[in-house]
């Protein structure tokens, strides 16, 4: 028997009992780790442990890549029409919607993000991934290729087999749908690894799969360490893709391991240092708007969060102002993510606290200027206050270096040239925002700047219908929309002699 994790909460928000099995979910089982690992999740609103985990081992990751295995040469893969396998998808997202206040509460309690954000922006988008590719199980096309008469050529987009996920933990629920979904929809099995910090949301999805109909074997769910479950599936010569959301770090890692194991397909989403580019002929409300959730929300934990500010000169002090104004909005109602007056929550972990302030306490050594925040808020929990910099330098650590946290560095330019160079100059590669009125300008600018993604007028709005990925240091690959059944595909050409005779 494993064990199970039970909270009652009686908040403004959300009143009910949580319950959610914290053992590995393996061949539609709950099963209790080989080596009987544990490890503890804590809450990051008070920075207590919340519950003890199941830990796996490479043990736990071999028995679930066999079930894995079996399940995609048996039941999933081509065995099953890409219609029945869209019925489970879509009966899935069904039940998430069901069980969205529970879900909502389990993210809002793990990841610190305030309720109301997670049952709106988290679930909508999250639902809307499985519901999405649900629809995409059973239209997955090849090609007819022209050559000469006497052959038939065309394509076939085959799955992989097994795949292993490996998520991070600022959007948890949704990285596992952003994987899972087109995983599944095209017919390969799976085995996921949570963030060790925030694996509630895909256990409670795991206590969901046997209800949409996945037969057993199809989705695994490990947790466990990072260098213990995450580089088992990494290593693992049976597992032929690994899709990674994650650290630049551990993307290296992981494209290592490929190479030293049995050269896997890798699919990399990683960090960013995102320009957004705020032009005096903007409109100055929205710029500010979309500026100050594409920097602030879900606590700066976002890899294409905007935090290099760029404003022309013509507007940088209204601008600094008036977003001081806002941080100071989102510092007023930092707290509890389960009390109605919240807009801010903690960082996800003591770790991410501490790195976060690392960087504001360089920003200031560094000589940069803290027009607002630059402290840690309250004494329980790991909440940081919004801040900003300004007088910024393109040598400082704060500039170059992905903070992940509530930190934003304002910096002055004339030109839209000089600002193409100084958004450009960065490793990374994830996402840009633009913000002007002139059209010829934000078309310019939007195919000038070195990104996956450009946003005009708008930041950091991702939907599953169009791709998601970051060039440079950023990843390899894209998520999300059509081109990510061509992710977890492989393309088969197959010739047909109609009648060439040697
Ligand atoms: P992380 O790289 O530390 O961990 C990500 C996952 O990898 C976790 O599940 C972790 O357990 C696992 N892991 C750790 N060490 C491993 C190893 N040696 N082998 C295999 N797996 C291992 O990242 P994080 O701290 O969880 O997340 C923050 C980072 O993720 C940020 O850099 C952020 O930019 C990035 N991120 C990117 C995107 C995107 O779509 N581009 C989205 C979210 C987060």
């Amino acid at each position: 028997m494993t064990d199970s994790f039970k909270l009652t909460l009686d908040t403004d928000l959300y009143k009910g009992t949580l319950s959610v099995n914290t053992g590995l979910f393996i061949n539609g089982e709950w099963v209790k780790p080989v080596e009987g690992g544990t490890h503890d999740v804590y809450n990051p609103s008070t920075g207590k442990v919340l519950t003890k985990i199941s830990a796996g081992s490479s043990k736990d990751v071999d028995i679930a890549v066999n079930a894995a295995k079996k399940a995609f040469k048996t039941t999933w893969g081509l065995h099953m029409p890409g219609s029945d396998r869209g019925k489970c998808l879509l009966k899935l997202a069904d039940l998430m919607e069901k069980h969205r206040d529970e879900l909502a509460a389990l993210e809002a309690l793990d990841v610190g993000k305030p309720y109301p954000v997670a049952w709106r922006a988290d679930l909508n988008a999250s639902i809307g991934t499985i519901r999405y590719y649900g629809g995409w199980a059973d239209k997955v096309q090849g090609k007819t290729i022209e050559t000469t008469e006497n052959k038939l050529a065309y394509t076939r987009h085959e799955p992989y087999g097994v795949v292993g996920c490996i998520i991070p933990w600022n959007f948890p629920l949704l990285m596992l749908t952003w994987k899972i979904g087109p995983a599944l929809a095209v017919g390969n099995t799976v085995v996921l690894k949570p963030s060790e910090n925030t694996p509630l949301t895909a256990l409670r999805i795991a206590g969901l799969l046997n209800e949409a109909g996945f037969p057993p074997g199809v989705l695994n769910i490990v947790n466990g360490l990072g260098p213990v479950v995450g580089e088992a599936i990494a290593y693992h010569p049976e597992i032929r893709k690994v899709a990674f959301t994650g650290s630049i770090l551990v993307g290296r890692k992981i494209q290592e391991a490929s190479a030293k194991s049995n050269l896997k397909s890798v699919s990399l989403e990683l960090g960013g240092k995102n320009p957004n580019i705020i032009f005096d002929d903007c409109d100055f409300e929205q710029a500010l708007k979309w500026a100050s959730i594409g920097v602030f929300g879900n606590m700066g934990q976002v890899c294409t969060a905007g935090t290099r500010i760029f404003v022309q000169e013509g507007i940088h002090d209204k601008f600094v102002a008036a977003l001081t104004a806002a941080a100071q909005g989102l510092q007023t109602g930092t707290g509890d993510p389960f009390s109605k007056t919240t807009k801010h929550g903690p960082q996800v972990s003591q770790i991410q606290f501490e790195r976060v302030m690392g960087y504001i306490n360089d920003g200031k050594a560094a000589g940069a200027t803290v027009t607002f925040g630059g402290e840690a808020h309250g004494g329980d929990g790991y909440f940081v206050q919004p801040t900003i910099f300004t007088d910024c330098k393109p040598d400082m650590k704060i500039v170059k270096e992905e903070i992940f946290g509530p930190v934003a560095a304002i910096m002055k330019f004339k030109t839209e040239e000089e600002v193409v160079e100084m958004a450009n100059d960065t490793s990374y590669g994830l996402a840009c925002g633009i913000f002007t009125e002139n059209v010829s300008r934000a078309i310019r600018m939007s195919h000038a700047l070195e990104a996956g993604m450009a946003w005009v007028n708008c930041y950091g709005t991702s939907e599953y219908q169009v791709p998601f990925g970051g060039n440079k240091q950023s990843g390899i690959g894209r998520e999300l929309g059509e081109y990510a059944i061509d992710l977890f595909t492989e393309v088969k050409a197959v010739h047909i002699n109609v009648g060439f005779k040697l």
